[in-house]
């Protein structure tokens, strides 16, 4: 039998539940959405935010895009799920329309981020070890300090956050970890590990570090170092992608073409998990039938969404508006006195924003402020918050957002 909650104090007994029942891996900001329409979100009190977190970029279109709405539905009222055991009219197509908006060969469609590095990590090591003819069980693949790309146990193995790796071992060998940003590093892995280096595996911007851009030239000497040793630079674009930063790729921003693609978060437009491996047949090549796989990967509800969101990206409408509002954000990001906001980084409608010790601003208390003030935002670390609206946000919103984020961190 169900029960109705009452209205009166329903945010807390839901609150309640989710302490209750639900584990604490996630410490989440005292909001508790109720719906949510392009870029505002409304909670169970009828009371109204604007989001500038966007699911981390998996709201890079808003929420529930009309798009993207109708090619759910549309796809709920055929056919959701038959397993790759058997193909589906939408498989295909999806995926040589992913390959021709990432100028690759073949895509490799999986459900969530972490799982497209997984796969990622897998199909270098095959390709190093088949292609290459490196000694089994002898492929390193440099990573970098700092780095973000899940939370699986071989992914985690890798990370320098003591809170995604601490406890959770034994760790996965077979990486060595770099500074990010340090080419010299990158040159010294390859000196010391020769031909076992199978890949590189960056983020052209590390977001959950803080949205850090390495400095110019760094990509594509990572590019150049990859090409001459013979390994594979894999562009972990889950977040950075999909025009987040003003065009498809971040890559592309710093003209450079890796050899492999990984993304997630937009691609399934905020409605279903989607991520893949996007790269060249002789890469995607190694896997064999039954070597690697998802039962939900590549479904059909999946590549409906995923189709409509390559559509939209398609025309270059949606990067045009993060490069123009972005611009807008870090002019008024740049504005703010260096006594509270010590550093500002990003590119497109994408800011990591550290705030001065003299401030004494925490990013979490930032994000309360904001969240009191009606903006949705998340701290990475410590002293650091992400800004990362919709690329749909227009630029009244855009303002609007910006005069409660001066609110927030100069009123005290
Ligand atoms: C979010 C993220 C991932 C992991 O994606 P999940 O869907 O949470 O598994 C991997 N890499 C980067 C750069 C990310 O931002």
């Amino acid at each position: 039998m169900t029960q109705t909650l009452p209205d009166v104090n329903r945010d807390l007994e839901l609150a309640g539940l989710t302490r209750e029942y639900s584990a604490h891996n996630y410490h989440p900001l005292p909001v508790i959405a109720a719906s949510a329409s392009g870029v505002w979100v409304t909670d169970v009190n009828g009371r109204r935010y604007l989001d500038m977190l966007a699911g981390y970029s998996a709201l890079n279109f808003g929420h529930r895009h009309p798009r993207l709405v109708v090619a759910a539905v549309r796809q709920l009222e055929r056919v959701t799920l038959v397993s790759r055991a058997f193909d589906h009219d939408q498989f295909g197509p999806f995926c040589a329309e992913l390959a021709r908006l990432c100028g690759m060969d073949m895509v490799l469609p999986m459900n969530t981020g972490a799982e497209a590095v997984e796969t990622a990590i897998k199909v270098s090591r095959k390709w190093g070890y088949e292609v290459r003819g490196v000694p089994a069980d002898q492929a390193v693949i440099v990573v970098f300090d700092g780095n973000f790309h899940g939370r699986t146990t071989t992914i985690v193995s890798f990370s320098s956050d003591p809170d995604a790796k601490d406890g959770f071992g034994p760790y996965t060998p077979g990486f060595v970890s770099v500074p990010y940003g340090d080419l010299a590093a990158v040159e010294s892995v390859f000196a010391a590990y020769g031909p076992r280096v199978v890949a590189v595996l960056v983020e052209p911007i590390q977001g959950e570090a803080g949205v850090v851009v390495p400095p110019p030239g760094f990509l594509a000497g990572v590019r150049a170092l990859c090409t001459s040793a013979g390994a594979l630079m894999i562009a972990d674009e889950i977040q950075s992608g999909l025009g987040r930063v003003g065009v498809t790729f971040a890559c592309t921003a710093d003209d450079v073409v890796p050899d492999a693609y990984l993304l997630g978060k937009a691609l399934g437009g905020g409605i279903v998990p989607v991520s893949a491996m996007v790269s060249s047949r002789s890469v995607l090549g190694v896997l064999k039938p039954g070597q690697h796989g998802s039962t939900f990967g590549g479904n059909p509800l999946a590549c409906a969404v995923a189709r409509e969101v390559v559509a939209m990206l398609s025309t270059g409408e949606y990067q045009a508006r993060s490069a123009a509002l972005g611009a807008v954000l870090h002019s008024r990001l740049a504005a703010l006195p260096a006594s509270v906001v010590s550093s500002v980084r990003g590119r497109g409608l994408w800011a990591g924003v550290s705030f001065a010790p003299s401030s004494g601003l925490s990013g979490r208390a930032a994000c309360e402020r904001l969240a009191r003030l009606g903006v949705l935002a998340k701290e990475t670390h410590g002293s650091t918050i992400r800004l990362a609206p919709p690329l749909v946000i227009s630029e009244d919103e855009l303002d609007w957002g910006m005069e409660r984020f001066t609110e927030a961190v100069l009123g005290s």
